[in-house]
């Protein structure tokens, strides 16, 4: 196995990838690769098996899209009804949506069809697309697995696998399937395997699946990128809320982490009670409602999206300025993934911790693996602080009006107003740079 740092000022097309692909990614504002891609390009494009270790947001996707791409439109074989000629296995369905909106305008360049097959949704419209043929197949593992059983899915036909963000995909205890799927394609494919971090469970694949692989450590896995600051607000149990309020009222986007569904659904509620138009992503909810959920965030409709871990993993919305991790994380990978959403592709981003009193020794230890030296404050709702993390002017938005008043008096007399979320005009006391806004809707 080879290590190489590449600072490297090829072009797209000096590093091999085809014309027609490279003139799509320019009408997309793709013109420079960026490191992990001029690293590994040369690499995966001439077929060889590539380790890709590069952090969150460093342009991992086209650096395995565009060799896929490429080595399909080379090989020239036919695409054949169930037989996918590659196969992208990713944690999440957000993930593996996200990964077939950067390959759709490169895959029609080709000619080459790419479909995505994930729980949560109805098999029929996998099924007929898998009959159709498709040439590029994005999925996530257990899904997979049931069309593979069901005898609509053969990989026999695989030329390339690539599997990303490996390290998510063992610690949501996928391995299982992953290896089942290696298995069940060709010895000869090429593979390649992205992950922020190359831990024990990636190994057990690549000593098992890649042939004399080529790792490419783009930057260091413990690094967060340079652009972030990381603070921690260490606060009061009862100054919890109005903090993040105050936080998630300023302009530009946030992205709130809970540690359970259950906190992400609660937390949700209580920001859109106060006048913050939030949505949540979890595994509790339906795919319909992730998807409406991740659109109303992507839109700006939602500014907020209050979320767990692993349903927001991968997950890529430009823009996000702040990430605050409502209850710190176990683990300090899950921080710098957290992180790791913001200040994505050389952008700025702000890291703020909430810390109870409970929390100061897991919060010292968390940010002391991670590599971070975090500035601590102690603070209320009306620090100044807040400001500078979060600045401009706070906007307010009425909360939707869940029932109809005559109705709900009338069917259950018991049923009080929930406190404040259906009470447009209460406002929660804070300082004075408000700013009201009617004509938004928390989605
Ligand atoms: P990723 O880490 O693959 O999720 O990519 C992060 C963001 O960087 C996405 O918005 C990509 O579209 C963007 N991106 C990736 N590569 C490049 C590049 N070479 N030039 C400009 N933007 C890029």
């Amino acid at each position: 196995m080879t290590e190489t740092v590449a600072p490297d000022n090829r072009s797209f097309a000096e590093l091999g990838v085809p014309a027609r692909l490279v003139a799509t990614l320019a009408a997309a504002g793709v013109e420079k690769p960026f490191p992990i891609q001029a690293a590994t390009l040369p690499d995966s494009l001439a077929g060889k098996d590539v380790l890709g270790r590069g952090r969150t947001g460093s342009g991992k996707t086209y650096a395995f899209v565009l060799p896929v791409l490429a080595r399909l439109a080379a090989s020239g074989t036919k695409r054949r009804p169930n037989h996918p000629r590659a196969l992208i296995l990713a944690p999440t369905r957000e993930l593996a949506t996200q990964i077939q909106a950067s390959i759709t305008p490169l895959a029609d360049t080709l000619g080459l069809r790419s479909m995505t097959i994930f729980g949560g949704v109805g098999h029929g419209p996998q099924i007929s697309g898998l009959r159709k043929g498709a040439d590029i197949v994005v999925a996530c593992p257990g899904r997979l697995e049931d069309h593979v059983q069901a005898g609509h899915a053969k990989l026999g036909a695989v030329e390339i696998t690539v599997l990303d963000e490996a390290d998510h995909m063992a610690d949501l205890g996928f391995l299982p399937a992953v290896r089942r799927i290696l298995e069940a394609t060709p010895d000869t494919a090429q593979r390649l395997l992205f992950s922020a971090t190359l831990d024990a469970g990636v190994g057990v694949l690549v000593r098992r699946f890649m042939t004399d692989p080529v790792t490419h450590s783009v930057d260091s896995a413990r690094s967060p990128v340079s652009q972030m600051t990381h603070h921690v607000l260490h606060v009061q149990p009862d100054t919890r809320l109005p903090v993040l309020v105050d936080l998630t009222a300023a302009p530009g986007r946030s992205l709130v982490f809970t540690r359970t569904k259950y906190g992400a659904k609660s937390l949700t509620k209580k920001l859109i009670a106060q006048g913050v138009p939030a949505v949540e992503l979890h595994g509790n909810l339906s795919q319909g409602a992730r998807t409406r959920n991740l659109e109303a965030f992507s839109d700006g409709s939602a500014r907020t999206l209050v979320a767990t871990d692993i349903a927001a993993r991968g997950i890529h919305v430009d823009g996000v300025t702040l990430v605050i991790h409502a209850d710190p994380p176990i683990e300090h990978k899950a921080y710098l993934h957290r992180s790791g959403r913001t200040a994505r592709a050389g952008a700025e981003g702000t890291v703020v911790t909430l810390m109870t009193d409970e929390q100061v020794r897991d919060v010292r230890d968390l940010t002391r693996k991670a590599g971070i030296a975090p500035k601590v404050t102690k603070l209320g709702a009306d620090h100044p602080l807040l400001a500078e993390l979060a600045p401009g002017d706070r906007t307010y938005v009425a909360p939707p009006v869940k029932q109809e008043p005559a109705k709900q008096t009338a069917a259950s007399p018991k049923k009080p107003a929930r406190g404040g979320a259906s009470a447009p005009g209460r406002r929660p006391a804070r300082r004075g740079r408000r700013r009201r806004s009617s004509g938004q809707q928390a989605a």
